[in-house]
């Protein structure tokens, strides 16, 4: 392929992932989004292996079906629960990918620098390691979190921002040392030791975050696989690279700053780590209290007796398959002209937008989904609330102890409504293993169960 055809192909498939990112910010224009960012990378991939800098077609060739065919049966078999996992897993792809690239890019004998222009090479490479490092090993413990492999608790070990101090000043002595080296061969020892600081340095970084912060923790590394992936396109002169890792570098910041604000998080404080470490008192003053159990029978009749129902889903609706009879309750409940209305936490499930994308599923309408600035003013004048596999978005302690965990989180005010109805199979905690004092309320009913069984059984009385 030509250059110019290159180029003009690099083009259109940068614009394509402009719209695509256009189109994922709505619901509506979300599925159209998608369609654009796959037009747009099998462009990219198209374009660049038949460029005149690829040699070693087969290679490449077999490479690519190994690696799409691996990645197509994991995307097709992955349960809608499991998706910040594998986007956890992707991310650490990326970064392992950008280490990769830097190291066969620095000893690659074909490429040779002098004076400025090796500087600037050198500080690529460096930069390029340093960020996919970090990405890699803070997307692999972010998927043992997300997995339970590794519990959700931070890890603060003593001392530990003047370890990461330490760590950023060795990484940047490193690569004074590591720009200044004449030689590859005594370049690569700074480049080596730098990367397994990096590996640390990642590894150290989420596992000292919070669970209830992890949602910030996701975007973050989302953002880092987009500057590794950008930082390589330099390495590599493939512009393409670098308007592609730029774009999902920034979404992924600005998504970041999102959740912080909506978490009330100060985004350096989530990276300092340590949310979430305390909590244990204030936990054993929560659980004192009667709860009252509910049936199906009942929330049956309070339903139909309501004129205003408002549905928070959480991440038990997603684990119990429940959206489609949570649907179907939506209809039945419409059709006898009961308002209903759908509260989204903006860190519901385990991914952003995770409820937004099984309601839609679900083909729930999306006038009636609404987010959590736009609803929480509305609960005391609703009727009744069904809680659905949700909790720490919904837990009180968030706004009324100080010295919860969880604390200054925003949460979905349901408690304020005239009755509370949650359904979820015990008393367990949720992500953040902080007790739930809206169990205990007066107005608060429990039905305990499997949602998507729970559910069914009020849908069919409805009916
Ligand atoms: P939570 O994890 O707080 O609570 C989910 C609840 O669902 C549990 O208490 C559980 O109780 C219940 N549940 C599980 N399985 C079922 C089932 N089959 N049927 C009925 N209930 C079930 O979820 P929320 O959505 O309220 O909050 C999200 C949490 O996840 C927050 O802490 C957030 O910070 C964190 N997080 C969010 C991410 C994001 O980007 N959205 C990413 C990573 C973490 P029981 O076992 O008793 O049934």
């Amino acid at each position: 392929m030509s250059l110019g055809a290159l180029t003009a192909s690099y083009i259109v498939a940068s614009i394509l992932f402009i719209l695509s990112l256009g189109g994922l910010s709505h619901q509506e224009t979300s599925r159209r989004g998608n369609l654009y960012g796959i037009a747009g990378m099998a462009l990219a991939i198209v374009a660049t292996v038949a460029s005149d800098q690829v040699d070693g077609m087969v290679a490449i060739i077999i490479a690519m079906l190994i690696g799409g065919s691996f990645g197509a049966v994991l995307a097709a078999r992955v349960e809608m629960t499991a998706m910040p996992q594998l986007v956890a897993m992707m991310h650490s792809f990326v970064g392992l990918a950008a280490v990769l690239v830097g190291f066969a890019n620095y000893i690659d004998p074909g490429i040779e620098h002098a004076g400025v222009e090796k500087t600037i090479h050198d500080i690529e490479v460096y930069l390029g390691v340093l960020i996919g490092a970090v990405t890699f090993t803070g997307s692999v413990v972010a998927f043992g979190k997300l997995q339970g492999v590794i519990g959700s608790k931070p890890l603060l070990l003593p001392a530990r921002h003047w370890l990461n101090l330490a760590g950023g000043l060795a990484c940047i002595w490193l690569g004074v040392l590591f720009v200044d080296a004449e030689a590859t061969s005594s370049g690569l020892i700074p480049l080596a030791i730098m990367t397994v600081i990096a590996f640390a340095f990642g590894a150290h970084m989420v596992y000292a975050i919070g669970g209830a912060d992890m949602p910030v923790v996701i975007s973050m590394l989302n953002s880092y696989s987009g500057w590794a992936a950008a930082a390589a396109g330099f390495m590599l002169s493939n512009d393409l690279l670098i308007v592609t890792g730029a774009l999902v570098g920034s979404s992924g910041a600005i998504l970041s700053y999102i959740m912080c604000r909506a978490m009330n998080r100060r985004f350096l404080a989530v990276i300092m780590g340590g949310f979430g470490s305390t909590g244990a008192s204030a936990s054993a003053a929560q659980t004192a209290g009667e709860v009252h159990a509910t049936s199906a029978e009942d929330v049956a009749e309070l339903l139909s007796g309501s004129q205003n129902v408002v549905i928070v889903p959480g991440y038990g609706m997603a684990v119990a398959h429940a959206q489609h009879p949570v649907s179907e309750i939506t209809q039945t409940l419409r059709a006898k002209d009961v308002k209903v209305r759908f509260a989204i936490h903006p860190v519901a499930g385990r991914m952003p937008g995770h409820m937004n994308v099984l309601l839609a599923e679900a083909k729930v309408p999306y006038d009636i989904v609404l987010e959590m600035d736009e609803i929480n003013e509305d609960f005391p004048h609703t009727d009744a609330v069904l809680v659905i596999g949700a909790n720490d978005i919904v837990n009180p302690s968030a706004l009324e102890d100080p010295n919860s965990p969880i604390a200054g989180m925003p949460v979905l005010e349901v408690w304020r409504a005239k009755t509370v109805v949650v359904l979820k199979r015990s008393m367990a905690t949720g992500y953040a293993g902080v007790d739930n004092p809206l169990f205990y309320k007066d107005n608060t009913l429990m039905l305990f169960g499997d949602a998507k069984q729970s559910v069914d059984g009020v849908s069919k009385l409805l009916r």
